[in-house]
């Protein structure tokens, strides 16, 4: 898959660098000769949004175990986010955790760190990050996985944020949320005596999803006061598409992601019902899922990124009961791009659009391209090759996170990565993970 589409040829890759595209057998005189006759050669996917958990709570899941899941999911670049301990909020913190990926990372990496703390923030944007992170959230019932100290609701302390976050160039990406809302919805359940997985559903998509839609709102009026590139988190209602193609429509420097849970998970209340707080993340109604899809489909939505949340079995339990006490969000970096592929197969969405929304937009968005995002010479020889006809039932057993399970166990899907090479290297080969801790380097904007 080139950016002109797709064609047959052969790749030539030199060191860690695509040196050529080529006529198919063209590279006979190659030291090395991968045939992937039939299979499709991918750019590896970008994964923009990750929680790796490491340092801090790497009884979840580590930086071995989470880079494991993405080299299987096809994953050449994963971005972890900052709810961590101690969280990077400093250059000294975020040196430590550098260093801790420079250790462990099977593959590229980078981390956003939380800018929470105003002074730091010119000096973290010189650490070769990609981009920063803010969660308007922090949790109530529970201290984890927002808890306080990086969650921000206060508009002025974000026209602050936002406002030095400009200066640096790098766009800062927001988990939306209405604090003083929720807190009267969620009083409201509380209040009937309704605490468990479904109160808590409906809660956060109380209204019509009102708490994401005014946070929104807030957030595009203070890009708008600032002119800061605002990446909005976790799209999933209707209002929101509107209002982000509006400034899009503006000419505004405006993105999203969408996660996995929106597109193949929470979007189906029967999931929910069956699989109570392992299928939540959040409730998306049908009608939302499908304005989040068209987004995808038009351009309005820009990216799809992970979210990957790993929580232990032990952690979501209590949620069935009480929904505000089991640790939100779930596993995906490993078989999302599986998920994707079946809805190419299913003629939902085309592969160029997958691909371009898993790999070449993100390195456009944060300054990877053209070092990475695209099968083109020069760049980084960073490829997944999927066999696109390839079924397969997915099992808790093969969940490589320290987690041990998935939401999408049971699962039948259609296209499976079969070989990840970071930078030249195999990190997956025959659908083996081969990648060794260490390999991984800091991927830096361009
Ligand atoms: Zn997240």
């Amino acid at each position: 898959m080139t950016e002109g589409g797709v064609v047959q040829a052969d790749i030539a890759v030199s060191g860690e660098k695509i040196v050529g595209i080529l006529a198919p057998g063209d590279s006979n005189q190659a030291r090395r000769v991968v045939d992937i006759g039939g299979l499709h050669l991918l750019p590896g996917l970008i994964d923009m949004h990750s929680h790796h958990r490491e340092p801090g709570f790497t009884h979840k899941e580590d930086i071995i175990t989470a880079t494991k899941c993405c080299s299987a999911g096809g994953v050449t670049v994963t971005v972890g986010m900052p709810n961590v301990s101690p969280s990077p909020t400093s250059v000294a913190i975020l040196k430590d955790i550098f260093a801790l990926y420079k250790e462990k990372s099977i593959l590229d990496y980078n981390m956003n760190p939380a800018a929470t703390v105003l002074e730091e923030i010119p000096r973290l944007a010189t650490m070769g990050i990609l981009a920063f992170k803010v969660f308007m959230v922090v949790d109530t019932g529970r201290s984890y996985p927002h808890m306080p100290g990086i969650g921000v609701h206060d508009h002025g302390k974000l026209l602050s944020i936002f406002q030095a976050v400009q200066k640096t160039g790098l766009p800062l990406m927001v988990h939306p949320h209405d604090q003083a809302l929720m807190a009267q919805i969620e009083h409201t359940y509380w209040a009937e005596g309704r605490r468990d997985f479904r109160a808590y559903a409906e809660a956060y998509a109380a209204h019509d999803g009102i708490i994401w839609d005014m946070a929104v709102a807030v957030l595009l009026r203070l890009q708008q006061a600032t002119g800061m590139k605002l990446h909005l988190l976790h799209l999933q209602t209707k209002r929101c598409v509107e209002m982000l193609r509006a400034a899009k429509a503006e000419g505004l420097p405006v993105s999203a992601e969408v996660n996995p849970w929106a597109l193949w998970l929470g979007n189906d209340w029967k999931t929910i019902e069956r699989l109570g707080p392992y299928a939540l993340s959040y409730y998306v109604a049908p009608h939302h899922s499908e304005a989040v899809w068209k987004a995808l489909l038009d351009g309005t939505a820009d990216i799809i990124a992970t979210d990957h949340a790993p929580h232990l079995k032990e952690e979501k339990e209590p949620g069935w009961t009480d929904g505000w006490k089991a640790h939100t969000g779930t596993p995906s970096a490993q078989h999302y791009l599986s998920l994707l592929l079946t809805d190419v197969s299913a003629g939902r969405i085309s592969l160029e659009r997958a691909v371009e929304i898993v790999a070449t937009k993100p390195a456009k968005l944060f300054g990877l391209y053209p070092r990475k995002g695209a099968i083109r010479a020069g760049a980084d020889a960073d490829m997944v090759v999927v066999d696109l006809n390839r079924e397969h039932i997915i099992t808790n057993e093969e969940v490589l996170s320290k987690c041990g399970w998935t939401p999408y166990a049971g699962r039948k899907v259609r296209g499976l990565p079969v070989h990840t090479l970071v930078r030249g290297q195999f990190v997956l080969e025959n659908g083996k993970v081969v990648g060794q801790p260490g390999y991984g380097r800091l991927a830096s904007p361009v």
